[in-house]
């Protein structure tokens, strides 16, 4: 039986990969913080712990693990780490956590680590234009990214890397592009685009408006959780190539036109109304030349049914919290 560490595992893709680890039939050490908000874990032993505090890493390294995933970071969407409020924190944090993770894992009772970047690390000036951003993997020098977040992301993938150079470690890098689905943050102020807007329409009555940041034309790609998974394992089995390579969607779209979509899920009829807010870059999307071609993979489930998929759950949720306010 495989062992696997996965650091993160109370959070939005750390949970969700400790059960697609399990339903593969690991051994699976989960590690964070906190408990996972919306679900009992899976995992088949979980620590609770700071892992800034290296003797919290050294215990979570007490086995020897085939895989080690680092999803742990100091992390939020864009009301979060697009606002500068919190830069600070989000610098020192996910560093020392990247930093103290390695330390550990150089060690030979490691198989492999797979880190997760983000797409915000890649250069603001490729992403001016809405409708033509560039991201391919090779575009991300000269850096320049538009958030501290994107260059801590650019810093710990480096070290990531490094440590494969200089120790040996088999490391698997990967830039995720706006990863979304149920189980995650979808209130609080550390949601993300998807979350929010599913909860904005949830909450709505009919023949209302709901607020969305910036003139909305403002363009991105959102990567269901499932098919984010489906690319992890896949580079994870891989021989060989330690990346960096984004793991997104090509399917493009504004955030006006998303909200229009789960304006349509819902059945609500609902109009915009676009406010000034945190927005990031002007325009993103994913390039996925590099993983057909190292992977002979990439995502293909419409943005349609991962966005029906998870406002399902969060007007649930949404439901759920006016009931128990009711009482
Ligand atoms: P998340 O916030 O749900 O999960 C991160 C987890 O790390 C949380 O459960 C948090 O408690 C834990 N953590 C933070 N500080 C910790 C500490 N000091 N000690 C122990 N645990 C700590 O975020 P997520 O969406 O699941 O993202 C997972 C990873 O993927 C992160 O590294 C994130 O930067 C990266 N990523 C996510 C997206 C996305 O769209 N969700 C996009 C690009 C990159």
């Amino acid at each position: 039986m495989k062992r696997a560490l996965v650091c993160g595992a109370g959070g939005f893709i750390g949970g969700h990969l400790v059960k697609r680890l399990k339903s593969e039939g690991y051994w699976v050490m989960g590690v964070d913080i906190k408990d996972h908000e919306y679900v009992k874990t899976q995992a088949d032993e979980f620590l609770k712990g700071d892992l800034r505090n290296q003797n919290f890493v050294k215990e979570t390294f007490k086995y020897a693990y085939e895989e080690v995933y680092q999803l742990a970071a100091d992390m939020g969407g864009a009301g979060y780490i697009f606002t500068g409020n919190y830069d600070a924190d989000i610098m020192h944090n996910s560093g020392i956590i990247n930093l103290n993770i390695l330390e550990y894992a150089k060690s030979d009772k490691i198989g492999k680590i797979f880190y997760s970047s983000s797409a915000c690390m890649y250069p603001e000036h490729n992403q001016l234009d809405p409708n033509n951003p560039k991201c391919s993997e090779d575009s991300a020098y000269p850096a320049a990214p538009d958030s501290e977040y994107g260059w801590e992301k650019l810093f710990s993938e480096r070290i990531f890397l490094a440590f494969n150079r200089q120790y040996k470690l088999p490391v698997r890098v990967a830039r995720f592009h706006n990863i979304f689905g149920p189980e995650g943050t979808w209130t609080g102020g550390r949601e993300k685009a998807p979350a929010a807007m599913c909860r904005k329409v949830a909450e709505a009555p009919d023949n209302s408006s709901i607020e969305v940041w910036g003139d909305g034309k403002q363009t991105r790609s959102f990567l269901y959780i499932d098919e984010c998974l489906e690319g992890v394992r896949r580079f994870m089995d891989s021989k060989e190539f330690t990346g960096p390579v984004n793991i997104g969607s090509e399917e493009m779209v504004s955030i006006n036109q998303l909200a229009q979509m789960v304006m349509k899920i819902s059945g609500k009829n609902l109009s915009i109304n676009n406010i000034d807010g945190p927005q990031g870059v002007r325009g993103r999307n994913s390039d996925n030349k590099l993983i057909r071609e190292k992977l002979n993979w990439e995502p293909s489930l419409p943005l349609t049914e991962g966005m029906t998929r998870t406002y399902k759950w969060i007007n649930e949720q949404v439901q759920n919290s006016k009931l128990k306010g009711i009482k």
